[in-house]
């Protein structure tokens, strides 16, 4: 996937191999599997504790990579979704550097503030609250200033 994401660091790639889902299953309540009729922040019915399903599981599940796991968002364990309560995803657009921060429970954008300052420096950050997509809010640099207004008058009119 290309990424023009100046936020990665060299030595966070360098992690890469060492990153683990282990016991976060975040993704499986979080994504929308439509294979599955799965709704976003919905638990998927396979997951208990792992997926069940793992084998068989459909192509989203077995391609979607969040950017912790990815080694894109530095920091151990106490980063990843489980813990953090934030799943970070790369946006499809290759031109603006714009990360999607789905959170995993309700709140957790606010428990993360600094965190969420530091990568909006870098990035344009997408901040879509738990179960409340429509009341996204949207943070960047001053350089994409004008791009992050027209985000927010699109997302203005659509509440
Ligand atoms: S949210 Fe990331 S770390 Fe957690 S299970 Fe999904 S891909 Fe793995
Ligand atoms: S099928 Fe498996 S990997 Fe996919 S969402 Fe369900 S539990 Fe997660």
């Amino acid at each position: 996937m290309s990424f023009p994401l100046t936020v990665i660091k060299e030595q966070s790639l360098k992690n890469r191999t060492n990153r683990q889902c282990g016991t976060c299953t975040a993704c499986c309540t979080i994504i929308g599997v439509k294979e599955l009729n799965k709704e976003r922040w919905t638990k998927c019915v396979h997951e208990a504790g792992c997926c069940q399903i793992y084998e068989d599981r459909p192509l989203p599940c077995r391609t979607f990579e969040c950017m912790w796991l990815s080694g894109h968002i530095e920091g151990d364990e106490r980063r990843r979704p489980d813990t953090l309560g934030i799943i970070f995803v790369p946006s499809d657009n290759d031109k603006l550097p714009i990360i999607a921060c789905w959170e995993c429970f309700p709140g957790a954008a606010d428990k993360n503030v600094h965190l969420l300052k530091q990568l909006a420096t870098k990035a344009i950050l997408y901040i879509l609250p738990f179960g409340e997509p429509q009341k996204w809010k949207v943070l960047g640099p001053a350089c994409y200033r004008e791009t992050i207004q027209n985000m927010l008058v699109k997302a203005a009119q659509l509440h």
